[in-house]
């Protein structure tokens, strides 16, 4: 891959903060990036040098898009995989590559992706003619948690059935099955919540330090690094992450999101084809942060160093929370705001981090 130089343009596909904030470490190495988002005005337009504003579907508007980028990337993992299609067949290389994206896509072809490769997930039953949500309960003492098999974040197209006279919980699960694909998930009853973070280029995979991850309503509160575990299980998350970049040749950063069990076991929940809310701690607490780090290796250069220099946590800050900055959050914290308008109830604004004493 012949790395870019300065003065290039990067692409990238979305238009919301984790787009911004690739946007402006993209800046600081001397690239021009154009951002395409189906809204105008987003928050990493703002930032940008050119925006295209059209469907992620539109072949036309695509086509424009590509031939004036010298490298794609993404922000989000629910881009139709034809649109990426069109990108490459325009000569314009997407990078993470289509094979990242159709595995994320897809819950139960990502937890069989992960299986295969010997990272044991959390046990689940794929819904369809052969399996009744009522059988796959049964699977699982009758509990679990039913997820829409696709386009799922932030906790949104799940149900949880607690099991016994969850009436609520079991009618929410059967409204979702009879819309989309679902998967069924058995309960993990796990200690703690991690993430590791990799980036991967042609030559090498870097780690950074594995965070610890709290969600509230199954959306990222807080993530603390380092993370209060073993070394057993720092190293098996490490493997886990790094084994999964290599079989998808992956070319970025990727999220990967783990359940610690009670005896030190980690069981892969899910990943993200992309820089992910958990690395958030990462500009500030390592020489470099997991926005240059994708910047760099879409651009074809090399990683940069990852150590983590302190101990440090991120919260996000959700809908009107942002109201009382700068006045709330003075003194000892760092400060990233997306620049969205509308602070609906539960929206990521924007996160703090905050410098630990370890
Ligand atoms: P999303 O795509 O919305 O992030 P996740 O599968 O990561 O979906 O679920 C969100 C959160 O819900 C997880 O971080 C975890 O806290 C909880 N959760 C999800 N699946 C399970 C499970 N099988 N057992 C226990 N908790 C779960
Ligand atoms: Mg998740």
């Amino acid at each position: 891959m012949t790395p870019l130089k300065p003065g290039s343009t990067i692409g990238i596909i979305g238009g919301g903060q984790l787009g911004r904030l690739m946007s402006l470490e993209a800046a600081r190495l001397g690239f021009d990036v154009h951002i395409y988002c189906p809204e105008k005005n987003s928050p990493a337009a703002r930032v940008s040098a050119d925006e295209t504003v059209a469907a992620y579907t539109d072949e036309a508007a695509l086509r424009a898009f590509s031939r004036v980028c010298d490298a794609v990337t993404y922000e989000f993992e629910n881009i139709p995989a034809t649109s990426v299609a069109i990108i490459e067949a325009v000569g314009t290389p997407v990078r993470p590559g289509a094979k990242a994206l159709d595995v994320s896509q897809d819950r139960a072809q990502e937890k069989r992706f992960l299986q295969k490769l010997g990272i044991p997930t959390v046990a689940f039953e794929t819904l369809g003619p052969e399996m009744s949500l009522q059988q796959a309960l049964d699977t699982f003492g009758g509990a679990g948690i039913l997820k829409t098999r696709r386009e799922g974040y932030d906790g949104k197209g799940q149900a949880v059935i607690q099991g016994g006279d969850d009436i609520d919980g079991l009618e929410k699960a059967e409204v979702l099955a009879a819309e989309a694909p679902c998967i069924l998930e058995a309960f993990a009853p796990f200690e703690r919540e991690v993430s590791v973070i990799v980036a991967r280029n042609e030559t090498e995979a870097l780690t950074f330090d594995i965070s610890e991850n709290i969600h509230e309503n199954g959306i990222l509160a807080r993530a603390i690094a380092p993370a209060n575990i073993s070394d057993d299980t720092r190293r098996a998350a490490i493997e886990a992450g790094t084994k999964l970049a290599d079989a998808l040749g992956y070319i970025g950063v990727l999220g990967l999101e783990l359940f610690v069990m009670p005896d030190g076991a980690v069981l892969a929940n899910e990943f993200a084809p992309r820089v992910h809310n958990s690395g958030h701690w990462t500009p500030e607490a390592c020489m470099t942060g997991q926005f240059e780090q994708h910047i760099r290796a879409v651009a074809g250069w090399p990683l940069g160093p990852v150590e983590r220099m302190f101990d440090i946590e991120m919260a996000n800050l959700l809908g009107d929370q942002v109201s009382n900055i700068p006045a709330a959050y003075n003194g000892n914290v760092r400060i990233v705001s997306y620049g969205k308008r509308d602070a609906k109830p539960g929206r990521k604004m924007a996160h703090i981090t905050k410098r630990n004493r370890s």
